[in-house]
């Protein structure tokens, strides 16, 4: 207990799993912890009447138990035995040498059961200096490392594309953690380590260079402080030289669509808003990867969609030559879908976390190379022929992996049959005594046979005897004398002879002698391919961008999609555009009807969009997002044809969530989102708004729904293409006032009481939303949809009717009373302000009469008694 007691302290907030004979077991509050989440028997160690709570689980469930722990944000340790009884015997020593040989995190894991093929985990540290933030972060399951540098501003949106599964800080922020991060797991690290220049040490020591200027992030002083953070965190968990970290490179944000996490979640690209899961998401549509590398780096490419033009097309030249050559595309597929993790493969071929199948299939990906080069090796397309050029061939490594190893290796690294027959003499020459020696064996079984006349004389092997000889109880008076009885059974006795024992020395040596040169070979090859990490891991880079743009060049096939013209100019041109997945999910017989939209700076820039409940309002607001967002990306886009002048940021603010959990009202996210949108919008950026201002009353939300509006038109700064969703027809007015904004309506028809809807986006404002009808069809009771009419009916010929005969609801009738001086002085409020025309068609008829009469009023030249009479006739006006 000592000793674990003593390993325990040094590694705080971490379980602790104690290897103990053939159990890993937990201790004290740690126990208590895994015995909850696992599941498993909570006992007592009770030896000597000490009371600490135990709980514990076979050394080969570590599999099993230890990603459970670590799924549920747990930091794991597992401490091993590292030396034999018998070695802590002859050193004197009472307890065996243990020692932390790894601690898996929720950041840190090669583990393929905590790993998603197709997502990166990254572990990403933070540091605060004064004037901006220094990032960075690893998956260290991929051997990438980046760094860059932010600002409080782009921090959320930065954390949003990056997704980090764990979050280092220094421990200075424990108590003061800033709100971006405090959903995320955290793990705070030593405040030394953000001192003076051990960041920088630390990382040269590393790579060993001397400066960091050869991976071209040599001034970013502040995240060098987080990689040295985040390096000596990964260092002290793996208990190893990270040799697949071969470089270091910087993360642009600048390079990126800047994409907030509220337009991430939104526009669903790749976790749905219901269920969080892929279902419903733009990456269950275009993921038409074939690897887990391309799978990987198309998420990747989703969440960063690009702001240079050159990039831009050449993405998009290169999937045009796929598209177009079917032939060449299916080939690319089939190969492509021969080849193997390589990145992750030699991640655990580097930190030894590895067997001899891994690098087999290493090999085995590796042979595809020639026949994926070929494929394109005659094109002009610059950006295929940039990659062929990058898929080295490998073969000097391809060819000493086939030499040392057998095509089939078990999976157990120190049970030999890895290492291939003619590879090395000294495992040949053992090898073959193992097998002769088992071939000499079987002579002696005939010849003992023959010589006792014991037909059913038959020799095994066990552990505690080794090889002996076992004769049937009916045989038992044939033994000869020179054989000694060993065991008895209850059909049998066993016997050994001194012969079977000289053999069975030089066999089962030869055997284990075999194992552990087998194993020695493996590591010398496993070493061997280490040190081609860094060309590894640029041909699985190849690979992944091969496979991305053969994957946007089959969904696109597939789909229907249309290459976009993508340009650096103002405008938005979009032809019959579709939402990529809705049009996928509509039932049998419903098909997605397309629409146009444009947007230009210069003159629509904002388009008001009404629309019955259910028109497909919101829908067109999120294609458009999606197909600029694809088109940015390099990928085709589902419309008939898409100019798109680039913009530099997605802006959503769609649909009402709470996020009480963090103390925030529907409306307070609502107001957030939009504050959000109005301090960093630029008129390049794209701006989707769909009913803002529903969470809070009518006239506020219409109020500030209208000066939004007229903010993003007025505001140069801030002038974005906008889509402006609204139930408030209201809005419908702005056009009038506005060059630049454009009513549009989502046609419906009525019939015979039923709204049908067309979907089509037509000019024009609409001046009703059948929310009523919609209700009905929801099922809604027929009583409260016939009042509803009725109240609607009163409220747009705008006086409330409390003296309803509806029996059951003249019982409010005080209440309703309440509710319409409410509404009316509300009105009144509003008429004090400049915008009166925002409810001129609501505006009391009473009102201009007393308007008109105090305009032709000089009160100058009136007497006090005049003066009277006129506001007692007012006064009746009003009452009246
Ligand atoms: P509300 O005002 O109630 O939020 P909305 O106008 O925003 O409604 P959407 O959510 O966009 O309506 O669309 C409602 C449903 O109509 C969608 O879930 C989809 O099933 C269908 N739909 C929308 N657009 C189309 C379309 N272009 N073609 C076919 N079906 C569509």
């Amino acid at each position: 207990m000592k000793q674990y007691f003593e390993i325990k302290e040094k590694n705080p907030g971490t379980i602790l799993l104690f290897r103990v004979g053939d159990f890993y077991e937990t201790f004290s509050d740690d126990a208590e912890l895994v015995s909850k989440e696992l599941g498993i028997t909570l006992t007592k160690r009770n030896n000597g009447g000490d009371q600490t709570p135990l709980a514990g689980f076979p050394f080969h469930s570590l599999d099993t138990y230890l990603p459970k722990l670590v799924k549920k944000g747990y930091k794991v340790a597992v401490c091993d035995q590292t030396e034999s009884p018998e070695e802590a015997k002859k050193a004197g020593r009472k307890i065996v040498n243990r020692d932390i040989t790894e601690i898996t995190t929720p950041g840190i894991t090669l583990s393929e059961k905590l790993l998603e093929h197709k997502r990166n985990n990254y572990i990403l540290s933070i540091h605060w200096a004064k004037d901006r933030i220094g990032i960075a972060f690893s998956d260290i399951s991929t051997g990438e490392f980046g760094l860059s540098e932010t600002h409080e501003k782009t921090l959320p949106s930065f954390l949003a594309s990056i997704q980090p599964s764990e979050i280092l800080v220094t421990t200075k922020l424990k108590n003061k953690l800033p709100d971006e991060v405090k959903h995320f797991n955290i793990t705070y690290i030593e405040e030394w380590v953000y001192e003076g220049d051990y960041g920088y040490k630390i990382l040269t020591d590393h790579f060993k260079t001397h400066s960091l200027k050869g991976f071209g992030v040599e001034e970013l002083k502040t995240a060098h402080v987080a990689a040295g953070s985040l390096m000596h965190y990964m260092r002290d968990t793996q208990k190893a030289y990270l040799r697949h970290l071969r470089r270091l490179y910087a993360y642009e944000s600048n390079e990126f669509m800047s994409l907030d996490p509220a337009t991430k979640r939104n526009l669903e690209l790749t976790a749905s808003l219901q269920e969080g899961g892929v279902d419903g998401t733009l990456i269950s549509i275009m993921d038409r990867t074939c690897t887990a590398m391309g799978g990987r780096l198309l998420r990747r490419w989703i969440m960063r969609p690009l702001k240079r033009l050159k990039p831009i097309q050449q993405r998009l030249d290169a999937v045009d030559v796929l598209f177009k050559n079917h032939e060449v595309r299916n080939n690319l597929r089939e190969e492509l879908d021969q080849v193997g993790d390589l990145e992750r493969l030699i991640s655990r071929i580097c930190m030894g976390r590895t067997n001899a199948r891994d690098i087999v299939q290493l090999k085995l990906s590796l042979i595809q190379i020639p026949k994926l080069k070929s494929l394109f090796s005659g094109t002009e397309d610059p950006l295929l022929a940039d990659i062929s050029g990058r898929l080295k061939l490998m073969i000097e490594l391809q060819e000493r992996i086939h030499k040392a190893l057998n095509d089939e290796p078990p999976a157990s690294i120190r049970d030999g049959n890895m290492i291939r027959e003619g590879f090395n003499q000294e495992l040949d020459e053992l090898r073959d005594i193992a097998r002769n020696g088992k071939k000499y064996i079987a002579q002696i079984k005939d010849k003992l046979s023959e010589e006792s006349g014991i037909p059913s004389l038959k020799i095994g092997y066990n552990k505690v005897f080794g090889y002996y000889i076992e004769v049937t109880n009916s045989h038992k008076d044939k033994v000869p004398e020179h054989f000694i009885r060993k065991q008895t059974l209850v059909n049998a006795e066993r016997y050994i002879t001194p012969e079977l024992k000289e053999v069975e020395e030089k066999v089962l040596s030869a055997e284990e002698r075999s194992k552990t040169l087998e194993f020695e070979l493996f590591e010398e090859v496993r070493l061997y391919v280490a040190e081609f990490a860094d060309e590894i891991q640029q041909i699985a880079h190849a690979l992944a961008e091969i496979d991305c743009i053969q994957c946007f060049a089959e969904v696109a096939f597939k789909n229907n999609y249309a290459k976009p013209d993508v340009r650096d100019s103002e405008e938005i041109d979009i032809v019959k555009g579709r939402h990529p997945v809705v049009e996928k999910s509509l039932p049998l017989g419903e098909p997605f009807i397309p629409n146009d939209i444009q947007l230009s700076n210069g003159d629509q820039q904002i388009m008001i969009i009404t629309g019955p409940n259910m028109a497909g309002k919101s829908i067109i607001l999120r294609q458009t997002g999606l197909i600029v967002l694809m088109a940015q990306v390099g990928s085709f886009v589902p419309a008939e044809s898409a100019i798109i002048g680039m913009v530099d940021k997605i802006f959503t603010r769609v649909g009402a969530s709470d996020n009480l959990a963090a103390g925030e009202s529907t409306f307070l996210v609502e107001m957030n989102e939009a504050a959000n949108i109005l301090n960093n919008a630029t008129p390049r950026s794209l701006i989707l708004l769909d009913e803002v201002g529903r969470g809070t009353s009518t006239f506020d939300g219409l109020s500030i729904a209208w000066s939004l509006a007229e903010y993003l038109h007025n505001q140069s700064s801030v002038a974005a293409k906008t889509l402006f969703a609204t139930h408030y027809h209201e809005l419908n007015e702005l056009e009038q006032m506005y060059d630049r904004i454009k009513n549009f309506n989502v046609q419906v028809k009525e019939h015979e009481g039923k709204v049908i809807f067309l979907r089509k986006l037509v000019r024009g404002g609409a001046d009703h939303s059948y929310g009523i009808q919609v209700a009905n069809m929801a099922g809604l009771p027929a009583m409260v949809i016939d009042r509803a009419k009725v109240i609607l009916k009163n409220l747009e010929s705008h006086s409330l009717d409390i003296t309803n005969k509806n029996g059951a609801i003249e019982e409010q009738a005080g209440n309703k009373k309440a509710a319409a001086e409410n509404l009316s002085s509300k009105i009144e409020k509003q008429d004090e302000v400049e915008q009166m025309n925002l409810f001129a068609t609501h505006v009391d008829p009473r009102l201009e009469t007393v308007l008109n009469k105090l305009e032709a009023t000089d009160p100058n030249r009136m007497t006090p008694i005049e003066a009277l009479m006129l506001l007692t006739e007012l006064k009746k006006l009003v009452d009246h």
